[in-house]
């Protein structure tokens, strides 16, 4: 413990000090260089032409003047010359210090001495010169390559100059759309970037920080410039991720001159995408090996964030989508104390963020955003802008002068299962197997009560995994499901692999996905929802758990029995809700090969197609019909669930 603080007070220093670190290592270098150069810097003004150099010691120097053997001496700092009677050698050795005795003699003899400098000013000046010009060019050597990663310069360090850059968004909450709590909730940043004099007089406390949470492609960066743009505030813009990439120590100093320069230009606005990158739970980083440069960089953070009093106008807004993860520290009190969540748009939010995004493109007569909408459930804002903008693209390629629903039904599709792979073809088993399997799920949902209604039915097939799939609607925007439509879900999912059972009689891989699916939501049943008499209303799992908590070893908090009463529940349901599937197939084999001579003739087949064959079929057989009467016209409020996309894998 302490020789890992140890460690990281080390690093800290060099890496605060990078100027220090420099100058060391460059008196290292330079000693390094000298220890080679330095001795043979010495110029020989003794040497003639046929001169041979001998050591001797230093008594020996002493017995050759003794006995008048030599007749110049040439005394430096640290060596002595001198050359033979003969002038045929020159005998060199090193200077004992301390000795006087030498001059004496040689007064005494009367050999003629004189001292001389070892090194020449060249020698002199090349010797500290190059190793210093050796440092430099490495030194920005790196520099630059450090900038180009960071996109500002650490060169910079102590000068003027402006390491991290800003902008000045022109986004507008305007631009932003469907999510208007959150919008709401930012609206008071805005008001104190505006007028910051207000708040501070009052003595109100305006949060420092602000985590804005949600999925991917949400529209936290373009909340979080928007706030800019209506402040007019200067944004500076940083991913965490990016502080992880780089030289361990520029991380920290980084966010050092990030809110160096932010508050010297407040108001204004941080914003770090990806925190989790940096701010993950250090608890869950130790498990992994640490990462000292993480560490480095959120203390610093953390450091700065506490550094300056609510009367400073610079806001931090900071995105993840894995609040979960995130180290407590952060949340503390004058850190990120107000999380605000950017969801996924609902069908009114859909029309919106559609129609923001249809502004600048021309669109035909004949479109309409909200059928769009209705089939693009599931859908975060950035998909819905690429479905506009390939929808644009499919016009342009076919020379169209404006965008049609079709191009936008087609970009749907795309958005939704994948690239269509008209061109793949698939081989008849597995095209039969397929349509069966499909048909299955379709039965299933308009015959289970709870199930969501079909939309769609396909086997062409999409994207390289999906060979088919049967979209589903629920019958809106759900954020809660009873226990009776999990079961149905689970029908549904099962309806797959039983339909290929009951009419092909063999069973493939393609509900691999399926019953996983299946499991989980029987499992979560237990665990989590309290839905079964196993656990009754006790928690196994908390549904927040850290991801890493699952892979990470952690301790099941119930019993061996409980695992086992859970495993046996999970079998069992699974196998009667199988056999009931199987039963329901069974009942409707007619409706089931009208729906598959119908995809095998068109490919893709509608809900209303799908309900049309089983109210049909139930007529002719005097069954009471169970489909509820939704048509695709009625079911204006039904939407695509995009997460029923079915991922059958052969
Ligand atoms: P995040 O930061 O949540 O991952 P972004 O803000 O980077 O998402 O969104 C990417 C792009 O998607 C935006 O530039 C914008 O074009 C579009 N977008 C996302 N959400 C919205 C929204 N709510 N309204 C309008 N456009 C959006
Ligand atoms: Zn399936």
């Amino acid at each position: 413990m302490s020789k890992q603080e140890n460690k990281n007070n080390n690093n800290n220093f060099f890496n605060q000090n990078p100027l220090i670190t420099f100058a060391m290592f460059s008196v290292v270098v330079i000693l390094v260089f000298k220890m080679f150069v330095g001795e043979g810097g010495a110029n020989n003004s003794l040497a003639t032409t046929n001169t041979r150099t001998q050591q001797v010691s230093y008594s020996e120097l002493k017995s050759l003047v003794a006995s008048k053997s030599v007749k110049k001496v040439e005394i430096g700092q640290s060596f002595i010359r001198a050359i033979s009677t003969d002038g045929s050698k020159i005998y060199t050795t090193r200077i004992v210090k301390g000795d006087t005795k030498l001059v004496e003699e040689l007064d005494k003899q009367g050999i003629e001495y004189s001292g001389f400098s070892e090194t020449n000013w060249f020698t002199e000046m090349f010797g500290w010169l190059f190793p210093f010009l050796l440092i430099i060019g490495v030194w920005m050597f790196f520099a630059s390559r450090m900038q180009k990663s960071m996109g500002g310069g650490i060169l910079g360090m102590g000068q003027s100059k402006k390491m991290v850059s800003s902008e000045k968004p022109k986004t507008k909450f305007d631009d932003v759309a469907g999510v208007e709590e959150a919008k709401e909730e930012v609206q008071e940043i805005v008001d104190f970037l505006k007028y910051p004099g207000r708040y501070v007089e009052i003595g109100a406390k305006i949060p420092k920080g602000v985590l804005l949470v949600g999925s991917p492609g949400t529209g936290k960066t373009l909340l979080a410039k928007a706030v800019a743009g209506e402040a007019e505030v200067p944004f500076f813009s940083v991913s965490g991720s990016s502080f992880i990439e780089m030289f361990v120590g520029v991380g920290a100093a980084r966010v050092r001159d990030l809110f160096e320069q932010a508050k010297k230009d407040a108001p204004s606005i941080i914003f770090i995408d990806e925190i989790d990158a940096i701010g993950k739970s250090r608890a869950a980083g130790a498990q992994m090996g640490g990462n000292d440069e993480r560490e480095q960089t959120l203390n610093q953070l953390l450091a700065e964030m506490d550094g300056f009093g609510t009367d400073t106008p610079v806001i931090i807004l900071a995105a993840t989508n894995r609040p979960e993860i995130l180290d407590a520290a952060l949340m503390r009190p004058g850190r990120f104390d107000r999380q605000v969540l950017v969801d996924k748009p609902d069908f009114e939010g859909r029309v919106k963020i559609l129609k923001v995004h249809m502004k600048s493109v021309k669109m035909d007569d004949d479109v309409d955003v909200e059928e769009v909408a209705r089939l693009t459930a599931g859908l975060a804002g950035a998909d819905l802008a690429n479905v506009v903008n390939e929808a644009a693209l499919l016009a342009g390629r076919k020379s169209q002068k404006t965008v049609k629903q079709k191009d936008l039904f087609e970009s749907v599709e795309r958005a939704l299962a994948g690239l269509a792979k008209k061109s793949r073809r698939i081989n008849p088993k597995e095209k039969k197997i397929v349509a069966y399997h499909e048909s299955g799920h379709a039965l299933l949902a308009e015959t289970t009560e709870g199930a969501k209604k079909v939309s769609k039915v396909s086997i062409v097939p999409r994207g390289l995994a999906a060979l088919g799939y049967t979209l589903n609607k629920p019958e809106e925007d759900k954020f809660m499901m009873q226990r009776h439509e999990l079961w149905a879900e689970v029908d549904v999912l099962l309806g797959g692999r039983a339909a290929e059972e009951v009419f092909i009689g063999e069973i493939s891989t393609g509900a691999g996905n399926d019953l996983e699916r299946a499991t989980d939501i029987i499992k979560s049943m237990v665990q989590t929802y309290g839905m079964s008499d196993i656990a009754g209303l006790m928690v196994l799992e908390k549904s927040r758990q850290s991801f890493l908590g699952a892979g990470g070893g952690a301790a099941r908090e119930y019993s061996e029995k409980m695992a086992e009463d859970m495993d046996e529940f999970i079998k069992s349901s699974l196998e009667e809700h199988y056999k009931a599937v199987v039963a329901r197939l069974e009942e409707y084999r007619g409706a089931i090969e009208d729906m598959v001579a119908l995809l095998y003739k068109k490919e893709n087949i509608t809900g209303d197609e799908v309900r049309e064959i089983i109210i049909n079929f139930e007529k002719e057989n005097g069954i009471d019909s169970k489909v509820s009467e939704v048509s695709d016209e009625i079911a204006d409020e039904l939407k695509v669930d995009a997460s029923m996309v079915d991922q059958d894998e052969k």
